[in-house]
């Protein structure tokens, strides 16, 4: 992985010494980073992201979420190619994926190749070997032996003390009580499995070869479940992406009892990042578990 520190130095190391931007062309649909397609003189195409200087890490991280899901070989991940920073701003500078029409078969392809990266060899431990970010917030990866010990001491209690001031005092004894209660509500998982780990529908994009690649990651080795749960999060995949990820890796008949809970994880993100409007969500999720 290259690092630069800048735009064009970055480009002319990537693409050639007398290669330069000719357009930046603004993308929308990211929630956290600005985002554009760059045209370069060479007549291809690159995407960068950018963020303020500070948020360096943020892309350092993206970047080894990408590598990671792509050393799986299992389902479509741009390349990253070079992250830096200049006086400005950070950067990450990526493959451009050419939009292309979907393959008739598109949604049941994305369900076999989710699948296999759930079923790809990625060793004991849950966790990652970095911290990362779920969106902008902070998120631990320091591995654990227990999935069940690694979602309750890495995934909802530092979200629950973030949240802590904008919850109620019922919501706060919930919380509490499921978090004590989380050998009871969930199951050690047949193994562990890397997991994208923000795969709402935003982040899945049809690339040039007609199927879907996954963007935007916050990669760890985790439950498969928790990464179906996102995925039906906010509207959820077609019900023939779901046969065809059972066809390969079957999903329990009681994974469905758990899913909310999965998700209260990324509502409570969304009450962190972005308000209010995510309380109820979360307040009702917590009554039904605790
Ligand atoms: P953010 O980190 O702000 O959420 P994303 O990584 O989700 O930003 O990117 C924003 C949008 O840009 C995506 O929804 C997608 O449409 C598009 N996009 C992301 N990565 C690429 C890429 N490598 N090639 C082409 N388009 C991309």
């Amino acid at each position: 992985m290259l690092c630069a520190n800048s735009i064009d130095s970055a480009i002319s190391a990537l693409f050639g010494p007398s290669v330069k931007v000719i357009e930046r062309q603004r993308v929308s649909g990211g929630d956290i980073n600005r985002a554009y397609k760059l045209e370069l003189s060479s007549g291809e195409c690159a995407f960068l992201k950018s963020n303020r200087q500070r948020l360096l890490n943020m892309f350092t991280t993206e970047t080894q979420g990408l590598e990671a899901l792509r050393a799986t070989g299992t389902i479509g991940v741009p390349e990253p190619l070079v992250v830096g920073a200049d006086e400005t701003e950070a950067f990450l500078i990526m493959e451009y994926l050419v939009p292309a029409p979907r393959r008739p078969d598109y949604w049941e392809v994305f369900g076999y190749e989710l699948a296999a990266l759930h079923r790809a060899e990625c060793g004991s431990f849950f966790g990652f070997p970095t911290d990362n970010y779920i969106g902008s917030t902070p998120q631990q990866n320091a591995p654990m032996d227990s999935w069940v010990a690694f979602f309750r001491e890495r995934r909802l209690i530092p979200q629950m003390k973030l949240a802590w001031g904008l919850l109620d005092d019922r919501s706060r004894s919930n919380l509490t009580s499921i978090t004590d209660r989380l050998d009871d509500l969930l199951p050690e998982p047949p193994f562990p499995s890397l997991i994208h780990g923000d795969l709402w529908s935003g982040n899945a994009v049809c690339g040039p070869d007609g199927k879907a690649w996954i963007l935007d990651p916050a990669a760890y080795v985790g439950h498969f479940e928790a990464e179906l749960a996102m995925t039906e999060l906010f509207g959820g995949f077609p019900e023939r992406f779901y046969r065809a990820y059972n066809e390969v890796n079957p999903i329990d008949q009681d994974y469905s009892d758990r899913r909310d809970l999965y998700n209260l994880y990324h509502l409570l993100n969304h009450l962190n990042l972005f308000g209010l409007s995510y309380l109820s969500n979360v307040s009702t999720i917590a009554k039904r578990y605790a």
